[in-house]
């Protein structure tokens, strides 16, 4: 099935709605950020009009309005995860990355189901909750299994001072078949960036393996929806392509999985090209994306798809990651090493990750300084763990809802952490917007927010509404 070409990612659509909308006037600009901030998502023509924003008082507007957005759906929480790295082995010859099959300047490392182990109490012990496991595209043992076994042993590790509650992972297509038991496996979010969606730069810069085949990327969450996995995460690689096509073509993605399922991606990353060993492209992107775009991209998406969540990692600086975060963006990593082993043993520079990181700060430090901001760190997986994933989340994701749930979960996963893993300083910062945040709330939030902080104090773990 879905051998057919993948006619919803129509590039000449794409380029005909940027070209007839890359001049729109003020008016029309206006008109659009009113649209958005009506919450119900945009559509392609209103996208490329706020694709051609480049006047710096209209770009304030668009920020604004992003802002907006996201404070009225999310509030001030920021959801915190760890990337692991089972495995930089792979078969594939993605040109942008380090762990391509013909790179030799690389230590090639498959974790041991111990060594995951290992590497997993690491980030219990730190305070993380929700990993995403990432690997490259080869297994050559146990095949198939090893990505299963892997997640087995994530959810078995077990420590005095907590456990993982939630795997995302982030790993190459797979058949029907393989999802359906990536589902039996428990994971939370499947995720694949199609990197680009350009055709002729896909074929160029994936030049052997499996990868080189558009298709069979293009439909792998067509297959995993059809496994049963509701919960699927995508993104581009921004600096392979013009950014503005990226972001319709990304539109049409998402406009294919609302009405052929009924419910779009669950996240949205936005990774940008980082240098890694070897890698031309990597260091000269061809089509590199500027700061203040880079910004533009995070605001677009969140008044495009505004219960989506949006993905930072720290392939970004300290810096950009707070700017993003009053845009729109939801979710962040922290602490993170892209070599596999690389938190047991591991430096954070090692030329055997997959690319440069950009923030370097352990999880305390960028807990301190996200809560020095007004934002509430959350490890809170209660969604997934009672099964609102798919449509029941999205049902969920209202605003109203949302600050009724997420808020108070929000709060008692924070307290969790500061209580059993955080800095003195830390618990210190943290405990006081704990209870400004808990001061501005009211009616039945503020009521649960109170009873499971307490509960927290009382020592009792992992509480959720
Ligand atoms: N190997 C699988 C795949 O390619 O789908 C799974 C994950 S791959 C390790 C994770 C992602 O890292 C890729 O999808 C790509 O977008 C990103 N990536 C690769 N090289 C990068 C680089 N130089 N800078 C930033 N991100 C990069
Ligand atoms: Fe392999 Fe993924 Fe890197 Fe491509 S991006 S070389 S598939 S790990």
């Amino acid at each position: 099935m879905y051998n057919l070409p993948a006619d919803f990612i129509n590039e000449q659509k794409v380029w005909d709605t940027l070209e007839a909308n890359k001049n729109a006037g003020f008016e029309k600009i206006m008109e659009v950020l009113a649209k958005a901030r009506l919450m119900k998502g945009l559509d392609l023509e209103d996208v490329a009009v706020l694709t051609g924003i480049s006047h710096p008082e209209l770009l304030a507007k668009l920020f604004c309005a992003a802002n907006e957005v996201k404070e009225t759906i999310y509030g001030k929480r920021l959801v915190l995860f760890a990337p692991l790295y089972i495995s930089n082995l792979c078969a594939n010859e993605c040109l942008y990355c380090a762990f391509r099959a013909t790179n030799k300047d690389i230590v090639r490392n498959s974790l041991s189901q111990g060594h995951i182990a290992r590497e997993v109490e690491v980030l219990i012990k730190q305070g993380h909750k929700r990993i995403l496991m990432v690997a490259g595209e080869s297994y050559p043992n146990q095949g198939f299994q090893y990505v299963l076994n892997s997640i087995k042993t994530i959810y078995n590790v077990k420590t005095e001072h907590g456990e993982i509650r939630r795997v995302n992972v982030n790993i190459a297509p797979l058949s029907t078949e393989e999802f359906g038991q990536l589902k039996d496996a428990g994971i939370g979010t499947y995720q694949i960036f199609q990197e680009t969606y350009h055709r002729e730069t896909y074929g160029k810069v994936h030049q052997g393996g499996k990868k080189c085949d558009y298709n069979w990327r293009i439909f792998s969450l067509h297959r995993a929806m059809e496994a049963g996995i509701d919960d699927v995460g995508i993104g581009v690689l921004f600096g392979l392509f013009d950014y503005r096509f990226e972001i319709l073509a990304m539109m049409q993605h998402i406009f294919e999985l609302e009405e052929k399922f009924g419910i779009g991606p669950h996240t949205i990353s936005v990774p940008r090209l980082e240098p890694a060993t070897n890698s031309d492209i990597a260091s000269r992107p061809p089509f590199p994306v500027s700061d203040i775009d880079f910004r533009k991209i995070v605001a677009i998406i969140r008044l495009a798809v505004p219960y989506t969540g949006i993905i930072m990692s720290t392939r970004e600086t300290a810096k950009m990651r707070r700017e993003t975060f009053a845009l729109g963006v939801s979710q962040i990593s922290a602490g993170s090493r892209t070599n596999p082993g690389g938190y047991g043993e591991g430096t954070e520079d090692d030329p055997s990750g997959q690319f440069s990181l950009g923030d370097h700060r352990s999880l305390d430090e960028v807990i301190r300084d996200v809560a020095s901001m007004g934002y509430i760190p959350s490890f809170c997986t209660a969604c997934y763990r009672i099964g609102r994933t798919g449509q029941d989340f999205m049902d969920l994701a209202k605003p109203g809802d949302i600050k009724l749930h997420c808020g108070p979960n929000a709060l008692s996963s924070f307290k969790e952490y500061l209580q059993n893993f955080a800095s003195p300083a830390t618990a210190e910062n943290g405990n006081k917007l704990i209870r400004e945040t808990i001061a501005g709330m009211n009616g039945i939030a503020r009521l649960r927010a109170e009873k499971l902080v307490q509960r927290v104090e009382e020592g009792l773990d992992d509480v959720y509404c």
